[in-house]
């Protein structure tokens, strides 16, 4: 190996021991609020109050049993909306839905159901990050007992987002290592991109996400320049209200009506450096780089869990094998 693949080397085991000492409850500010949603509510109901807390997913609570009862997420939504187009004249049905009925909609829909994968928070972070990619989960629930009642807390959830941002900030001194081109990594997915364009309908991106198992489409233009992204969370505000017949409108409309704080768009090239990455990282709230030449043209997608599985397992693959 060359002197860059050993730095290379020499960095990813770097991170990777600074995840196994520490925890996943190492991730969490040292206060934060946690939404937790009852699962007797109704859908309709759920999307509003994500909206007004400016948060994309929430964890559901049992309250007859009192239990963690899984993670509410974008899935959900999409999920909804490919029963409603299956069963259009049951608009009626659908408003009345509640978040306990999301298993019995999966099952209508005949979608195999996520698994829902918890971790403890004292337990190292390593083991948090191989079930997420084990199961492609982007957020993981921390779920402890509590100590006098024997009962389930949910403590928080930690994302894919949080936990590179995590290692990001704590680890300057080995992703500085990282000086391979992603291009010449191969990191992401060059091939066979979904793309779709600002005049596709919205349910044609949604239809394009769930055929592809993908969070996020490219729009471009007929240049293949790159325009925008099209997410699952933008999914949430144009259902609001149960809204279903508005996912006609196009792209473009649904993009406009994007919250103000809107994360952004991020984009590199195929000759940045993985270092780089983890910069912008650092320094934003990303969630996932689209490569693009010289001239805006797409040519990439690099997804969050593309970098925390190159992190992870580049160069273990045995250790993949056993997962
Ligand atoms: P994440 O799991 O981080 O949310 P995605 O679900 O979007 O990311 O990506 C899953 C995999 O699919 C990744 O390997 C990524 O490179 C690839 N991918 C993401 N978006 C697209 C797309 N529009 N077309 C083709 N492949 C994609």
């Amino acid at each position: 190996p060359s002197p860059l693949d050993k730095e290379q080397m020499q960095g990813l085991r770097g991170i990777r021991e600074f995840l196994k000492v520490r925890t996943s409850y190492d991730v969490l500010p040292l206060s934060f609020r946690l939404v937790v949603l009852d699962n007797d509510l109704l859908i309709k109901k759920s999307l509003n109050i994500l909206i007004q807390n400016g948060i994309v997913s929430a964890p559901l609570w049992d309250s007859r049993n009192s239990a963690f009862a899984g993670l509410l997420t974008s899935t959900d939504y999409i999920n909804v909306i490919q029963y409603y187009c299956q069963f259009p004249d049951q608009l009626n049905q659908v408003d009345q839905f509640r978040l306990c009925n999301l298993r019995d909609i999966e099952k209508a829909i005949g979608v195999v159901p996520l698994e829902t994968v918890s971790v403890h928070p004292m337990r190292p972070l390593y083991e948090a990050c191989r079930r997420m990619l084990k199961t492609r989960a982007r957020r993981i629930p921390l779920v402890d007992t509590d100590d006098e009642t024997g009962r389930e807390t949910v403590v928080s959830v930690i994302t894919q987002y949080r936990i590179l941002k995590f290692i990001a900030v704590n680890n300057e001194q080995h992703t500085m290592l990282l000086k391979k081109p992603v291009g010449e990594l191969g990191l992401g997915t060059y091939t066979n991109l979904a793309t779709a364009t600002m005049s596709s309908s919205v349910l044609d991106v949604i239809h394009l996400m769930v055929k592809h198992n993908i969070s996020a489409v490219p729009i471009v233009d007929q240049e293949y320049k790159l325009l925008n992204v099209f997410e699952a969370v933008d999914v949430i505000p144009c259902i609001k209200g149960g809204a279903y017949d508005e996912l006609s409108a196009t792209v473009g409309e649904a993009i406009s009506r994007r919250a103000e704080d809107f994360a952004g768009i991020y984009t590199c090239g195929e000759d940045d450096r993985l270092d780089s990455i983890f910069d912008t990282i650092r320094k934003s709230r990303v969630h996932r780089l689209i490569v693009i030449d010289d001239d805006s043209r797409l040519k990439g997608i690099i997804s969050l869990s593309d970098v925390l599985k190159y992190v992870l397992l580049h160069g273990e693959e045995d250790d993949s094998i056993r997962g």
